[in-house]
């Protein structure tokens, strides 16, 4: 089996009195897609920054990074030659259209300019951006900058992408096309690593990844199997704490509660039995489906993924 593209060992990060990442070791092998899941602030962009030499490890113990071989500190800029890097902020130059923003980067790669005006061309239309080429920045939706920032860190043929929160703050049609994007980078062999406090970005995307919640690591896995395996496949949410004690009594013991606010939640590997159950409740009460990633980081924290930490 091949090195894996990212191999992180004991890493940790600190500011000032804060432990930001705390002994986190994972490995990123060749052409997947890897997640860091957690809320804000449990240390996802800290690990990603440290990952591409944004940021140093300067706490002891520092833990080792390796991305391609290459330790970030000492090496950045092998990595960054391997690598293409999409920041969480949308950080375009305003000044410039949509495709001086790309060749700008392309003089930063040394391509020369007819390779860039194809590889442009190329990339503005695998973005669906084509029609955009001569555009202000300002006159872009959130969508398409982020798209356009997107085809920016592919300029350079990168093995490795690096995605911060890609989609964080976009509607809905726009997130599924940029998913669909990573799903066929991958499929060209390209590894992947995001952020995300996302469930359903990461369970639709990602191969494997790992739960982080104030810094350290508590699951890894794929997370379809993490799933499978930690939780109860099915829920009940009851909206209401009346609605609730209306079916309280025909609860049995092999189901679990979670109240988190105004809602209780019933899991159980029973769904007949949650079915039955809802016999009692009206419509507009309640909620029966399968249990997602968001309940595992509820039940493994005991908070939700858009708390912030
Ligand atoms: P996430 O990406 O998961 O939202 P971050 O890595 O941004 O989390 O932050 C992790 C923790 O480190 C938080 O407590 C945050 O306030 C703190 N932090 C992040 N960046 C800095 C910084 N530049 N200076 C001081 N504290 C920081």
């Amino acid at each position: 089996m091949s090195e894996p593209v990212i191999k992180a060992v004991r890493v940790n990060k600190c500011y000032g009195n804060v432990r930001a990442v705390k002994n986190l070791s994972f490995s990123v092998p060749e052409s997947i897609c890897f997640g860091l899941l957690g809320p804000n602030g449990a240390g996802k962009s800290t690990m990603m920054r440290m990952i591409y030499g944004a940021s140093d490890r300067d706490c002891e113990p520092a833990g080792e990074i390796s991305v391609f071989g290459f330790n970030p500190q000492i090496e950045p800029l092998a990595i960054k030659y391997l690598s293409g890097v999409v920041p969480q902020e949308n950080n375009l130059d305003e000044e410039l259209n949509v495709e001086q923003n790309l060749y700008v980067f392309c003089r930063f790669y040394n391509i020369p300019r007819p390779e860039a005006r194809h590889r442009i061309d190329e990339l503005l239309h695998f973005m669906e951006l084509s029609d955009k080429h001569s555009a202000r920045i300002r006159e872009l939706s959130g969508g398409m900058k982020r798209r356009l920032i997107i085809a920016r860190a592919l300029l350079n043929k990168p093995k490795l992408l690096i995605l911060d929160e890609p989609t964080t703050g976009l509607d809905p049609q726009v997130r599924h096309l940029i998913w669909d994007k990573l799903r066929g980078l991958k499929r060209q062999g390209m590894t992947i690593l995001l952020t995300t406090h996302y469930m359903e970005e990461a369970f639709h995307i990602c191969d494997n990844l790992i739960i982080m919640n104030k810094g350290e690591k508590r699951l890894e896995g794929n997370p379809q199997e993490l799933v499978k395996k930690h939780i109860e496949p099915f829920v009940l949410e009851i909206n209401t704490p009346e609605a609730y004690s209306r079916i309280k009594p025909s609860l049995q013991q092999n189901t679990r509660i979670d109240k988190n606010g105004g809602t209780v939640k019933v899991f159980s590997s029973d769904q007949l039995f949650l079915q039955k159950a809802v016999s009692r409740l009206n419509p507009g009460e309640y909620f029966l489906r399968q249990s997602n990633l968001e309940d595992l980081f509820l039940k493994i924290t005991g908070s939700s993924l858009n708390a912030v930490q």
